[in-house]
């Protein structure tokens, strides 16, 4: 049944508790919770939005320079070498994410999340893989 991982999470750009819950599994290890989490995260678009939200704003801070203008997709503020480390699907996600102003305030996942339902689970699968994967690089 439910249990807790305790852990510490930073990823403070990711609020829903459903989606905290998901990192503190993976950071955990813990099969059973990143199998039901997962499954959330595919079931419910909420979910998925708060991870992929805390994905663009992590990355934009780290991908940004002192010439990136706004608005911006997240794909063109990303250096040619991330962006292949990224699974088409979430390339083309980060087409879609938008980025209103510097300091973050305004994204829009709207386009995205609609591009997200539109794929096949297994892109869709891919696309939080790589967000799970970027959201716990130097955590844990
Ligand atoms: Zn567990």
């Amino acid at each position: 049944m439910a249990h807790r991982h305790p852990s510490r999470l930073n990823a403070e750009h990711v609020t829903h508790p459903s989606a905290r819950r998901l990192l503190k599994a993976e950071l955990a290890n813990c099969t059973e919770c990143r199998a039901s989490g997962d499954a959330e995260a595919l079931r419910h678009p909420d979910v998925l939005d708060s991870l992929l939200r805390g994905f663009v704003l992590k990355r934009a801070a780290q991908w940004r320079d002192r010439h990136s203008r706004y608005p911006t997709a997240l794909y063109d503020l990303a250096p040619p070498a991330e962006l292949r480390l990224l699974s088409a699907p979430t390339r083309e996600a980060a087409r879609l994410c938008v980025i209103g102003s510097r300091s973050g305030d305004r994204v829009d996942t709207t386009a995205a999340l609609d591009e997200l339902e539109a794929m096949t689970a297994a892109e869709r699968r891919r696309v939080l893989d790589d967000i799970v994967d970027a959201l716990l690089e130097g955590e844990g």
